[in-house]
């Protein structure tokens, strides 16, 4: 804890981790931050806090902050520190060159859930506007897209349909794929003081998280299925509501459509609960109490996770959950509702800002002609109506040769993505890779530029958390590196010969507000007045909207859409017997760039491999060893903790520490409908290498 004496001003900003959004003033004594207070009247958590957002800021003024740009020919070449006007030159005629040998579709643009919503704007628009192309994509590809993909299908828009405020009014709680105590902690106390009131929870998920059993909370239900089986578990779900008469009828019938053909999929035999039980591995009796539960206990509200998405059926299962609460008819009102909690900052901003190769902002197609003429008349620049690559499709052709050039923005790409070796072959082959960060991190060691960004603490814009609420982020200090980070984007396409200026970051909000209707009311000086406001926030709803589709769905009627189980095609071998799924803990945060260079490293130090006991007495594994892991694509070594969180034949482990690297074992599979990783199901062995 950081603590220079008592503090003489502060300033109301948000927390710069998980999706929560909670609001902190940051109190200061003179220039030096001394601690960070929760905001009593912040929308996301009154007055509430975890201890990342509480204690862990100690990273922004980490000696390890590079604060110069730095180029290099090679990426075996040391790097040289150079200027700003130098590196921002030297990027531009490189991507140019490229564009020249080998035309403008050979280049693109990753943004950062991270960065404000401002910051992420400003890239998409250099990569549309000045690269000329839509090779422009989030690192929500890895976690978040089935849930954008799946809610616009069935509900007509990609985010989630509550406040947080509104779990106080469930009276069922399904949480599924997800660990709110250690990823999203203020929200998930938040739904432990309902939980402890009398609502009933339902746990789904193979492992068994904090929340199945904590103080004065246990879950009525624990769904305990095996890893890649969400979809069959969410069909007999349904298949019961549908069976046995418990679906809302007058809901089903006045607010959605497709349901007859729904209907008679899901009754099918193979749905049962019976039938789905020698694949999900739950006793069909206690699937069939969950549904019942779920359908008639009440308000029935669904909060989800990466456990959800990150599966080749993710975006299936999300459309698969949305099935189960309009045939409940838990849609559009108080305490009910399909959530996800989003695990980064500004990850639902990121995607709101049109930071997907297909969509402009607001989740608007770039086929749709109306839509593109709007930008280009703004712009001044024609955009492509054909969608750009996602983040593996760039991977993919860079291996192949036909993609030579990436910005990324705020994201360790080399860490984070799965199959870390393919990662890094492509990232081998490009002539230029420039990564714009606070740190030089494992995917800098493939970079020939390196520029520096700017911690949360220097930025002024917004984020959007998970429940749609933009909250202000305003400057504690200024920017160490000498430059905004919106500023670099608009110098870059600049120098490549599109004139792109602000001289404010208010001044893109004001854009974004122009372009979006979702946006359309929402402006620096009216979050001032109001602390945060819910998008959509129009004409319509002035001061934001809470609760989504509580007259009529986004779409006009709610859809129906058929969900088939298909089992991954990653399937446990004689080699591979085990299976590997992936999660986080509460003191560390993602790749552990910032957590990591914070106190609280000692909480955690290293990522350790939860294994079951009987598992571990066949390979003879005891807690402390050091084990080998090993896929059909990499192998790693890391420690084993023997745990019976785990049922027989998975294992479990975090991705925070680079030295472990969970993703030199995970694979190319991903979600059939947006190419999210399928983190969750990997084949795997684990031997033991060394004792404890
Ligand atoms: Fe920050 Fe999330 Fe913790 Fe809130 S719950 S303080 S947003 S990490």
């Amino acid at each position: 804890v950081v603590d220079l004496g008592m503090p003489t001003r502060s300033v109301l900003t948000t927390c710069a981790y998980c999706g929560v959004g909670c609001s902190f003033k940051a109190e200061l004594r003179g220039d030096e931050l001394v601690r960070m207070v929760p905001y009593k009247d912040g929308g996301a958590n009154e007055g509430h806090s975890c201890v990342k957002g509480r204690f862990a800021f100690g990273y922004a003024t980490h000696p390890d902050r590079q604060l110069k740009p730095m180029v290099r020919e090679r990426i075996t070449d040391e790097w040289r520190e150079t200027d700003w006007d130098t590196a921002i030159s030297h990027i531009a005629e490189k991507f140019r060159d490229i564009q020249a040998r080998h035309g403008t579709h050979t280049i693109g643009g990753i943004t950062s859930s991270r960065c404000t919503n401002e910051e992420v704007y400003v890239v998409q628009k250099m990569v549309r506007a000045a690269f000329g192309n839509n090779n422009v994509d989030t690192c929500a590809r890895v976690c978040h897209s089935p849930t954008g993909y799946g809610l616009k299908q069935t509900f007509g828009t990609s985010a989630g349909t509550q406040d947080f405020r509104s779990v106080a009014a469930s009276d069922v709680i399904v949480v599924i794929g997800a660990n709110p105590t250690d990823g999203h902690p203020v929200f998930a106390s938040r739904m432990k003081r309902r939980l402890r009131e009398g609502a009933k929870l339902i746990v789904i998920d193979p492992r068994r998280i904090d929340l199945v059993r904590s103080p004065h909370v246990e879950a009525a239900h624990h769904l305990q299925l095996a890893p890649g089986t969400n979809v069959a578990m969410v069909n007999a779900l349904s298949h019961v509501v549908v069976t046995e008469g418990l679906a809302d009828e007058s809901f089903v019938s006045s607010r959605c459509e497709g349901f007859d053909d729904w209907a008679e999929f899901i009754a099918r035999p193979e749905n049962s609960p019976e039938a789905v039980e020698s694949i999900t591995g739950v006793p069909a009796e206690q699937v069939r109490e969950a549904a019942r539960l779920y359908a008639t206990g009440g308000n029935g509200a669904i909060y989800y996770g990466l456990g959800v998405t990150e599966h080749s059926q993710g975006s299936t299962m999300v459309m698969g959950m949305a099935n189960l609460a309009m045939v409940t008819g838990n849609i559009g009102r108080d305490g009910v509702g399909v959530n996800p909690l989003r695990g980064q900052n500004n990850v639902q901003g990121s995607c709101d800002m049109g930071s997907f190769p297909h969509e402009l902002s607001g989740y608007r197609h770039v086929a749709d002609d109306a839509v593109r003429e709007v930008f280009e008349k703004l712009w001044e620049r024609p955009i492509l109506a054909e969608p750009g690559l996602r983040i593996p499709n760039m991977f993919d052709a860079a291996v192949d040769g036909t993609f030579r050039g990436l910005f990324v923005q705020g994201e360790d790409i080399a860490q984070s993505d799965p199959n870390t070796q393919h990662v890094q072959a492509a990232l081998s082959a490009m002539e230029l890779v420039v990564v714009q960060d606070l740190f030089l991190n494992e995917t800098s060691k493939f970079a020939h530029v390196f520029l520096p960004g700017t911690s949360f603490l220097e930025k002024d814009g917004t984020f959007t958390n998970a429940e749609r609420r933009i909250n202000r982020v305003r400057p504690v200090m200024v920017p160490q590196c000498g430059k905004d980070e919106w500023q670099v984007a608009c110098e870059i396409a600049q120098a490549m010969g599109y004139d792109m200026h602000y001289d404010h970051p208010r001044e893109i909000m004001d854009e974004i507000a122009s372009v979006t209707p979702t946006f359309a009311g929402v402006s620096f000086a009216k979050l001032d007045e109001l602390g945060s406001v819910q998008w959509p926030c129009n004409d319509k709803a002035p001061e934001g909207t809470p609760i989504m589709h509580a007259e009529e769905f986004v779409r006009g009627k709610g859809k129906f859409v058929l969900t088939p189980f298909v089992a991954t095609r990653e399937r446990s071998t004689r080699r591979y017997p085990l299976v590997l799924t992936t999660g986080r803990i509460l003191s560390q945060y993602n790749v552990g760039a910032q957590t990591r260079r914070t106190a609280n490293v000692a909480w955690h130090p290293e990522d350790v491999l939860e294994i079951h006991p009987h598992d571990a007495e066949d390979r003879g594994i005891s807690s402390g060893d050091v084990v080998n892991l090993s896929s059909r694509v990499g192998t790693t070594s890391l420690r084993a903790k023997i745990s019976d969180r785990m049922p027989v034949g998975v294992v479990y482990t975090t991705f925070h520490h680079p030295v472990t690297g969970a993703n030199v074992v995970t694979t190319e599979n991903s979600d059939w409908a947006t190419n999210c990783p399928e983190y969750k199901v990997t084949a795997v062995q684990v031997a033991r290498e060394t004792s404890s």
